[in-house]
């Protein structure tokens, strides 16, 4: 089986490298391309011309345009991106028979109120990025009715910078440390988003009826405060010399912390659907910060932050 994967160096694509190898011949691409084939979202025609000359099975989109507070001033480039060439790639994944799966996120919501979203819930994006993920996936649903969109919150990997590596850098430098406690969701590890999705191709391949959108984040919930707050207990009991002790992360709200996009504060997502539809089981976001922290923390090595 052939797939096709975009965004082969992003934090889920690099862990979609990894799972969907089992599955069949992965032909990856990142932003470059390869040779003749291409990878960049803002050529469409290449896009599509690589998924004719390919003829995949199964296509994964994990390109994507995820600077939120840059998308405000950076529409067109954020709309082709997230929004009209996916559009295109679901053309094509159409025309030639394949199965496409596509990545969304919880700012497709207003996070209004309390409760977790559930996959039908009316959207109502409070900035750009949200707004052209919301486009994006409507175009893949609308051109390709073979999907799979995974709607997904707070995404994190060991490789690259991340909010957990930040948290325990500045709490090397400072005392006492603020963050936003106001925001609810629950952060989830790329290496989770990229084994549902290999167990989710598999049921979906030969099942179009399982196709559709799908929350798809770690179970329970916290705040950015509590998920700081986690990692430098965590770094403590690794024996890492903190200057912030986890009682020292000074709880603050959104406001207090000006940004050009602004962001929902309940990214809780309903996971009951894809449980039940795939019969999976979602770990607790604790177990997958606990794990990404192991590899940073790794005894008696510096700690690469
Ligand atoms: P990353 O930002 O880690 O990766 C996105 C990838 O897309 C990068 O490799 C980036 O390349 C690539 N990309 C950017 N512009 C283009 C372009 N013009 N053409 C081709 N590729 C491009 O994102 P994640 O892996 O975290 O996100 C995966 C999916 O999950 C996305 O759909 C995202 O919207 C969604 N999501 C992410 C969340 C998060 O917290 N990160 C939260 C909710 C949903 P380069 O680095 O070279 O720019």
């Amino acid at each position: 089986m052939k797939i096709l994967l975009f965004g082969k160096d992003g934090q889920v694509g690099w862990e979609l490298q990894r799972s969907l190898a089992p599955l069949g011949n992965v032909v990856a691409l990142g932003t470059k391309g390869d040779g003749v084939m291409a990878g960049n979202f803002l050529d469409p025609e290449g896009i599509a011309r690589t998924v004719r000359a390919v003829q995949p099975e199964v296509i994964v989109n994990a390109a994507a345009y995820t600077a939120v507070d840059k998308a405000e001033s950076d529409q067109v480039v954020a709309r082709q991106v997230n929004a009209l060439t996916p559009g295109v790639l679901a053309r094509e994944a159409q025309a030639c028979g394949s199965l496409l799966v596509h990545y969304s996120t919880d700012y497709v919501f207003d996070g209004s109120g309390q409760a977790p979203w559930r996959e039908g819930d009316a959207t109502g994006p409070l900035n750009v990025y949200g707004a052209t993920k919301l486009e994006g996936e409507r175009l893949v649903a609308q051109h390709c009715p073979h999907h799979l969109v995974l709607r997904t919150s707070w995404v994190y990997a060991a490789r690259g910078g991340n909010f957990a590596k930040t948290m325990l850098r500045l709490a090397l430098q400072r005392e006492r440390l603020t963050v936003i406690d106001d925001q609810h969701g629950a952060p989830t590890s790329a290496d989770l988003l990229a084994d549902l999705t290999a167990h989710m191709v598999r049921a979906a391949l030969d099942r179009s009826a399982l196709a559709g959108t799908y929350h798809a984040a770690a179970a329970g919930e916290t705040t950015w405060n509590g998920y700081a707050r986690l990692v430098l207990q965590q770094a403590a009991q690794a024996g890492v010399a903190l200057k912030a002790p986890a009682d020292a992360v000074d709880p603050v709200t959104t406001d207090a912390f000006p940004a050009a996009a602004r962001r929902p504060l309940n990214s809780r997502l309903d996971t009951a659907k894809l449980r039940r539809t795939f019969g999976l089981q979602l770990p607790p976001w604790q177990a997958g910060v606990a794990r990404m922290l192991a590899e940073v923390l790794r005894p008696g090595e510096e700690i690469s932050i």
